[in-house]
C-alpha cells in the first residue's frame, strides 16, 4: 500500500504515525513544501524572542521518520493531485502514486488588496518558521514595526518583537483586540496589558495606503493618520489551504469537507487540520477550528482510517484558546457571547473569570490568569451537563471534583461507567 502526505505539521505527521502503527509494511511518503523538519508552529513567536532555540523547534526529530520509515521530501511543492490515475505532481514535475492520499496543507495567510502594498521588501506574514526567521534577520533596534491585525498571530508576532526594536504599533479594523474569540471585557484586559510593554494600539482603522519605493517607509491609516515604518506584518487572518482539493474536484465550502471518517468526497483522498471543516458540537455547524491538538487528532484519525478502512470517527470539537501574552495567561472555550455583568464573576486589573450560563448548562468560558478550573469547566461543557445537578454553584470559585455528585465523581476520576 502506498500512502501519500501532503504536509509535514501536526495533522500529517500524526496520519503518518497512526498509519505505521497499523500499516508495519506500507510505504509512507510525506511531501512538504517547507525547508524545515516539522516544527511547533505555536512556537515561531518564541524563536522570535529568542526564548526557544532553533535546535528545540524541532516537532519530531529525524529518529521519528527513521524509525518508522517514514519518507519526507522538503522543499517539494504539490502542484497537482490527479485523483483519476492516483497520483500527484510535484513542483520539479514528478509524479508520485498513491493508493491513499492525506491533504493536510493547513492555512494560508490572507494579504488584502491594498494600495501599494505589493512587491514591498520588508512586508512580512507570520505563519511559518521561514518568516520568522526572515523576520529575525530583517529587525534591529531602530526598526518601527506596524502590524495589521490584533488577533493572535498579530498579538504573537508583537510578542515575539518587544524589546528587540524601537516601535511596534498594532492596528485593527475592530474595536477590540482578538475580536473574534474574546468580548469586550478580555479584550480591554489584554489590551491594557500588552500596552503596560510599550506597544500601541490603533482599533477601528485599517491601512487606506503603503508607501515607499521597493521598502515600505510609511502606512496611511483610513482615518488620515501616518505612521513611519520599517517593517510591515500583515496579520489580518488566515485562510484554509484548499486550492489543490479543489482543483481535483473535491467538494469544498469555506474549506475542504470531510465525513465523520476524514475521508473527502473523493474515495482514497482524506484530509485533516487547518484546510477542513470539521464539526463543531456547540455550534452545531461546521466550523474550521484552527487548533493544534485539533489538527492533531484528525490527523490521527485520517491515518488509522486510510490504514484500516473507515472504522474510527473524529472526535467532536470546540473552539478553545489557550495562550499567554507577555506572562497574562488566557484560555477560551466554547460559545462565549456576549458580556453582562451577571456573567462576570471575578475580575480584578490583572485577572477575569467569565462564565456564559445558558438555559442550566455551561456553554463557555473566559479565563484570565485564573485558569486552573479550565478543565472541569471544558467538561461540563463536553457532557452538556445542567449545572443543577452539581453539588454546588460553579459560579463560586473554590470548585474541584467535588462539583459533581458522588457517584459520578468516582466514574471521572476512576474512568467506572457505573
Ligand atoms: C503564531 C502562531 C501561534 C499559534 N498558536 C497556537 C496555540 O497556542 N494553540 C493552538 O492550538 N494552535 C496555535 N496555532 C495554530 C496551529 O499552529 C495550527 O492549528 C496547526 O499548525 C495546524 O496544523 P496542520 O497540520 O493542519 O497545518 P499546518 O501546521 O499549517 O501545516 C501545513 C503544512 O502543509 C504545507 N503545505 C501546504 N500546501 C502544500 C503543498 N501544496 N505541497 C507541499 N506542502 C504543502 C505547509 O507549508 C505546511 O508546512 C498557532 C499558529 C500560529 C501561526
Amino acid at each position: 500500500m502506498k500512502y501519500v502526505i501532503i504536509g509535514n505539521s501536526a495533522a500529517g505527521v500524526n496520519a503518518a504515525d497512526a498509519i505505521r502503527k497499523n500499516d508495519k509494511k506500507g510505504q509512507i511518503t510525506i511531501i512538504s513544501n517547507e525547508e524545515f523538519p516539522a516544527y511547533g508552529r505555536p512556537l515561531i513567536s518564541y524563536y522570535l524572542s529568542g526564548k526557544v532555540k532553533p535546535e528545540n523547534m524541532s516537532y519530531r526529530d529525524a529518529s521519528f521518520y527513521k524509525s518508522r520509515k517514514i519518507d519526507v521530501l522538503l522543499n517539494t511543492e504539490v502542484t497537482k493531485i490527479d485523483s483519476k490515475n492516483k497520483k500527484v505532481i510535484t513542483s520539479g514535475g514528478k509524479k508520485i502514486d498513491y493508493d491513499k492520499l492525506l491533504i493536510a496543507t493547513g492555512s494560508v495567510p490572507f494579504v488584502p488588496p491594498t494600495n501599494g502594498l505589493a512587491n514591498q521588501e520588508n512586508v512580512f506574514t507570520f505563519l511559518t518558521y521561514g518568516e520568522s526567521r526572515r523576520l529575525k534577520t530583517a529587525v534591529n533596534k531602530n526598526s518601527k514595526v506596524v502590524i495589521v491585525g490584533a488577533g493572535l498571530i498579530g498579538l504573537k508576532a508583537a510578542e515575539g518583537l518587544f524589546g528587540q526594536v524601537a516601535k511596534i504599533t498594532v492596528l485593527d479594523l475592530a474595536d477590540r483586540v482578538m475580536a473574534s474569540v474574546l468580548d469586550k471585557p478580555a479584550a480591554k484586559l489584554i489590551q491594557s496589558h500588552i500596552e503596560q510593554n510599550d506597544i500601541d494600539f490603533k482599533l477601528g482603522v485599517s491601512v487606506a495606503e503603503v508607501v515607499g519605493e521597493k521598502k515600505v517607509s510609511k502606512v496611511v491609516l483610513s482615518n488620515g493618520e501616518s505612521l513611519l515604518c520599517d517593517i510591515l506584518i500583515v496579520a489580518v487572518g488566515v485562510r484554509p489551504n484548499v486550492a489543490l482539493a479543489k482543483e481535483s474536484g473535491i467538494k469544498v465550502n469555506r474549506a475542504i469537507i470531510v465525513d465523520e471518517y476524514m475521508q473527502t468526497s473523493q474515495k482514497d483522498i482524506y484530509a485533516a487540520g487547518d484546510c477542513v471543516e470539521s464539526w463543531d458540537c456547540l455550534a452545531n455547524a461546521c466550523k474550521v477550528l484552527a487548533l493544534w491538538p485539533n489538527a492533531s487528532n484528525q490527523g490521527e484519525t485520517a491515518g488509522f482510517n486510510m490504514s484500516v478502512g473507515n472504522k474510527q470517527k473524529a472526535p467532536v470539537s470546540f473552539a478553545m484558546n489557550a495562550i499567554s501574552f507577555f506572562g497574562l495567561q488566557l484560555i477560551s472555550a466554547g460559545i462565549i457571547g456576549e458580556a453582562n455583568k451577571n456573567s462576570i464573576f471575578d475580575r480584578a486589573a490583572n485577572k477575569l473569570r467569565r462564565l456564559n450560563i445558558v438555559d442550566d448548562k455551561l456553554l463557555g468560558y473566559v479565563l484570565i490568569n485564573d485558569t486552573q478550573r479550565a478543565g472541569i469547566y471544558t467538561a461540563l461543557i463536553n457532557d452538556k451537563t445542567k449545572l443543577s445537578s452539581l453539588e454546588y454553584d460553579i459560579t463560586k470559585k473554590d470548585i474541584g471534583l467535588s462539583v459533581y455528585p458522588k457517584a459520578s465523581r468516582v466514574c471521572k476520576i476512576w474512568g467506572q461507567t457505573k
